[in-house]
């Protein structure tokens, strides 16, 4: 038999990127499919999912004012970049028969629900996939940061952070052979050695309320369930 599961509710961090599979911009239909799978196996298994994408494979503000436009401007057309990859989402989830709903920091009532917590967590109750868009609504923050947020305001019992590598690593695998995987790392040591985890802004809110932070690879197969049914081997555990 299988073990148990170790969660009831989970917020999924998926960056941008993570959908665009091997382009460099927009979103991977196949790659898209492939996570919506994944999501749809926990799901089914209980568990009360939330998710957060983000927006940089599409725009990001920072990128934008670097190229000379107003910071906020730029912030605003990254916030809507995520609504777009949450539309991909749930549209993604809802062809696997996965009920999703698309709440946003931002209103824009013609195309989802706006975020309201009690409606968010009544979805999670439910059992459909809440997909938290535009982060969170505010221009200098990151969907990290909207990720540990909406994290800790509707209870989620653990922060998975996805990437492409299988945690953080005391150096670029990909250029130094010698690099080893954290298996645990405390909040103050990814922010004194500024490991590459998530942005200080979001770290510091998971330390500050005691949401502990697993940053594993997405794109591993079962990695995800495997992490639900307490699979202390994947990736590397902030807390
Ligand atoms: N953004 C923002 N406020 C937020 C979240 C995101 O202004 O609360 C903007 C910001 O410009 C950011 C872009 O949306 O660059 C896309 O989000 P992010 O860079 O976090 O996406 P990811 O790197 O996860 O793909």
């Amino acid at each position: 038999s299988q073990p148990e599961i170790h969660y009831r509710r989970i917020l999924l961090k998926l960056s941008g990127e993570a959908l665009m599979g091997d382009g460099d911009y927009g979103i991977s239909p196949e790659v898209i499919g492939r996570l919506a799978k994944e999501i749809r196996d926990v799901s089914r298994a209980g568990v009360e999912v939330g998710l957060v994408i983000g927006g940089g494979n599409i725009f990001r503000g920072a990128g934008l004012a670097d190229a000379g436009m107003d910071r906020v401007t730029g912030d605003h057309m990254g916030m809507l970049a995520t609504v777009m990859n949450a539309l991909a989402m749930q549209d993604a989830l809802e062809r696997l028969g996965v009920f999703a709903r698309v709440m946003s920091a931002i209103r824009i009532n013609e195309v989802c629900e706006d975020y309201i917590r009690r409606r968010a967590v009544r979805h999670l109750e439910k059992g459909r996939v809440v997909i938290f868009a535009a982060g969170t609504g505010n221009p200098f923050f990151t969907t990290d940061s909207a990720a540990s947020l909406r994290a800790i305001e509707v209870g989620a019992e653990v922060l998975l952070k996805a990437t492409k590598v299988d945690g953080v690593y005391t150096a670029d695998p990909l250029k130094d052979p010698k690099a080893t995987r954290y298996e645990h790392l405390s909040y103050d040591r990814v922010l004194n050695d500024k490991l590459n985890v998530m942005d200080a802004t979001a770290i510091v809110m998971c330390r500050d309320n005691n949401l502990p932070l697993r940053v594993f690879d997405v794109f591993e197969p079962g990695n995800l369930m495997k992490i639900l049914r307490g699979g202390t081997e994947i990736g590397t555990l902030v807390d």
